[in-house]
């Protein structure tokens, strides 16, 4: 007996974990600075510490009340129906939903290359096809509804980024609504906001409330810094909404993971302590390295260091952990996550030392 034909999947590379790297190279972990997954180095919000310590005694009982009062809580903050509001385990669990929603078999995803990984993983383990468009390094990684309809041909989900990673670009909200306008009735168009509260522009959710083709995916791993929860969720049209129910698993987001996330919810400070550093990180890496940057709206910089595997390497070395770019197809960049500015500094001054040598 063998699992199904697996061999077009393909195997996601997350940025390597701090142990492992200090393991292979000798170092202490707390000598590493890792800036390759865009997780928030300034770590989770103090009350959802709390009060994951606080529920740890309760997690015999299935997670009922915290689901529910998550996406009450959710639904009210972007003046949606509870129903619009899909819980999943993390950004990466909403796409899972989605495809499983609303891809027939065979039916494909049009996502961005370069672009996040998961996309078309997705799709693939729900029995779709993918198809891609490009985003052009010579135009900036420059997002228009036109550069993504010249590649466009029925797909049944089409996946903007907003902001983008790995490149930073962003697309308009009126080229996310002439995008809707200008493909089938049957297609959503789904838009990344990972990275949205990085941004200053406004989310694509008055979309969700004026339509039935856009969906909008946010996540607590980025800006609330809960990656190692797993908690994200997507908004939906109206309309369909109640799909939701009928596609993701029992209690697929646990009792902690909801507890924490309301906590976040409420912890402004964090958020905005947590902006304000991705905001000066940008700027000094945009003015300090030694390499093109690109302007980016996340809480990372993508940067043309020449040859990428060699400079992630080599930084390794002395102690700092960037993201090589090959796997987005842009083997001549890395990509920094924004950290303090200690961190900065430090990886500013390794990663010079390194592009020059
Ligand atoms: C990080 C990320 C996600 C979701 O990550 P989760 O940890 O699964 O929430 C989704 N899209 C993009 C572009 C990301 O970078």
């Amino acid at each position: 007996m063998e699992p199904r034909d697996l061999s077009a999947h393909s195997v996601y590379r997350a940025g390597r974990g701090i142990e492992e790297v200090a393991r292979e190279l000798g170092l202490d972990p707390d000598d590493l600075v890792k800036l390759s997954s865009n997780e928030n180095v300034l770590g989770p919000s103090p009350a959802a510490t709390a009060v994951i310590r606080e529920y740890a005694d309760k997690v015999h009982i299935y997670p009922k009340s915290s689901h529910t009062d998550l996406i009450e809580r959710l639904a009210d903050d972007w003046d949606l129906a509870p129903e619009q509001v899909w819980l999943a385990n993390g950004g990466d669990g909403v796409l899972d939903c989605l495809c499983r929603a609303v891809l027939r078999p065979d039916e494909r995803i049009l996502v961005p290359r370069p672009g996040f990984a998961y996309y078309s993983m997705s799709a693939r383990y729900h029995h779709g096809g993918v198809s891609e468009y490009y985003l052009d390094e010579d135009d900036d990684f420059r997002q228009t509804a036109q550069n993504v309809l010249d590649a466009y041909d029925g797909e049944r989900i089409v996946v903007v980024t907003s902001p983008h990673n790995p490149t930073g670009s962003e697309i308009p909200i009126g080229e996310v609504e002439t995008l809707a306008e200008e493909t089938d009735e049957e297609t959503l168009v789904l838009v990344d906001e990972a990275y949205g509260e990085f941004s200053d522009r406004a989310s694509a959710v008055s979309l969700v409330r004026e339509r039935d083709d856009v969906a909008v995916l946010r996540t607590f791993s980025k800006a609330y810094g809960l990656a190692g929860m797993r908690l994200g969720y997507g908004l939906v049209p109206e309309d369909w909404a109640d799909a939701y129910s009928r596609v993701h698993t029992p209690f697929d987001t646990g009792e902690l993971t909801c507890r924490a996330g309301l906590a976040a919810l409420d912890d402004e400070d964090h958020l905005e302590q947590t902006r304000a550093m991705v905001r000066d990180a940008r700027e000094y890496l945009y003015e300090n390295l030694d390499a093109p940057t690109w302007e980016s709206a996340g809480n990372f910089v993508l940067a043309d260091v020449g040859d990428g595997a060699a400079v992630t390497d080599a930084a390794q070395r002395e102690g700092v952990i960037v993201r090589d770019c090959s796997s987005f197809g842009l083997p001549e960049c890395i990509r920094i996550t924004c950290g303090t500015q200690s961190q900065m500094e430090r990886a500013v001054s390794v990663l010079n030392e390194v592009i020059e040598a």
